[in-house]
């Protein structure tokens, strides 16, 4: 019998899709109101969140995650109903087993385990729980923290569960995540018949030189915690169509995932000196989805990885990699945060599962981080 195990599938068969919550946050308060948790709803829109404290005093540490799911993608992919929690031979399958149901319902019975064993731990233990970690992330995360800062309610620590592992449970936790920098560019030229070329400038040849160099560019070497930051376009429109007109001009989109060894403004900057380089005619709109964010040395990487030696045997590795997560709102608190969850293989495939002994071992990684975190 596996408590988290129960919990697990409880919440895979509410189909979660992002945004909806599907009942989840429900299930979860009513166990964390039998804990005696404060129990505060805060929806924006059709986006549920929920913010639950237990105990007043500091330090806080949050459990944060994600009750909301991505689709399921083609059914016949699929060897079970994605929301049918179905376990075979070690594994529990369905959609979230991994992202990041199996995280939730573990530390919502880690947070059981430890107060009923601790019920007078100096500080408190909160959970920051959206449903709009997969879609948008507009009302979700970003929108409880602000309430929290407005009313200076301090985030010490912050352990959040989303999937981190990739061969055995532990052996890679995330302490920050690189920031996301999208530009639209476009390049004018002048439309003309392709028999005239000398009436016209064809921004396809023109910006060729241009966007080789920025793909060759090295923008930076990373640093000790963040790999160099990567340049990519995403896609690229000229043309209209027509095979006997030069078109007047061409929109290139790209992303930059980038580290702390450089900022958006040198970005920018670098970007621009090239384009001129080239004395290419261009505007550019920049969007900033993600700042990098990066938790040093702290008590709770030591706490974390304490306990994955103690516990799973094994050194864990200290990763910035992989897409942005809700951290980058915390983070900026002054919050020092983690993520540490299961196996991350299957997360967005279909027949998604998690090692079912991974369930109960990443609850009681947890609640030991509880316990070197308040000393008890
Ligand atoms: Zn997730």
């Amino acid at each position: 019998m596996s408590e988290t195990l129960d919990l697990t599938k409880a919440l895979i068969s509410r189909a979660s899709l992002t945004p909806n919550d599907s009942g989840c946050q429900k299930l979860i308060s009513h166990r964390l109101m039998q804990l005696k948790f404060h129990i505060e709803s805060m929806p924006v829109g059709e986006v549920e969140n929920l913010w639950a404290r237990h105990g007043t005093q500091s330090p806080l540490v949050v459990f944060a995650g994600h009750t909301d799911v991505v689709p399921t993608g083609p059914l016949d992919a699929w060897h079970s109903d994605p929301f049918f929690p179905t376990v075979k031979e070690d594994f529990l399958h369905g959609r979230g087993a991994a992202d990041m149901k199996s995280g939730l319902a573990a530390m919502i019975v880690a947070a059981e385990n430890f107060i009923k064993k601790n019920p007078n731990y100096p500080g408190s233990i909160g959970f920051l729980i959206t449903s709009d970690e997969e879609g948008a992330s507009i009302d979700g995360t970003k929108k409880v923290v602000e309430a929290l800062v407005k009313r200076n309610e301090k985030i010490d620590y912050c352990i959040i569960g989303e999937a981190s592992s990739e061969k055995i449970l532990g052996d890679q936790i995330r302490i920050g995540r690189r920031g996301s920098f999208h530009g639209k560019l476009i390049i004018h030229g002048k439309q003309g018949h392709i028999a005239y070329p000398h009436l016209a400038n064809n921004p396809i040849h023109a910006s060729f030189k241009a966007l080789a160099e920025l793909a060759a560019e090295e923008w930076d070497n990373g640093n000790e915690y963040f790999p160099p930051t990567t340049f990519q376009i995403s896609n690229i429109h000229a043309g209209t169509g027509a095979l006997n007109v030069i078109p007047g001009e061409l929109e290139a989109r790209f992303n930059f995932r980038f580290s702390t060894a450089v900022t958006v403004h040198e970005l920018q900057e670098r970007v621009a000196k090239i384009l001129n380089n080239h004395k290419l005619n261009f505007d550019i709109q920049w969007e900033l989805t993600s700042q990098p964010f990066l938790t040093t040395q702290g008590k709770l990487i030591t706490a974390a990885e304490e306990v994955i030696k103690e516990m799973m045997g094994i050194k864990t590795r200290l990763s910035t990699g992989g897409g942005t997560s809700d951290g980058r709102f915390i983070a900026p608190t002054g919050a020092e945060v983690i993520e540490l969850g299961p196996n991350l293989a299957t997360i967005h495939q279909a027949n998604e599962r998690v090692n079912i002994a991974e369930l109960d071992q990443l609850t009681a990684l947890y609640e030991k981080i509880l316990e070197k975190l308040f000393h008890t």
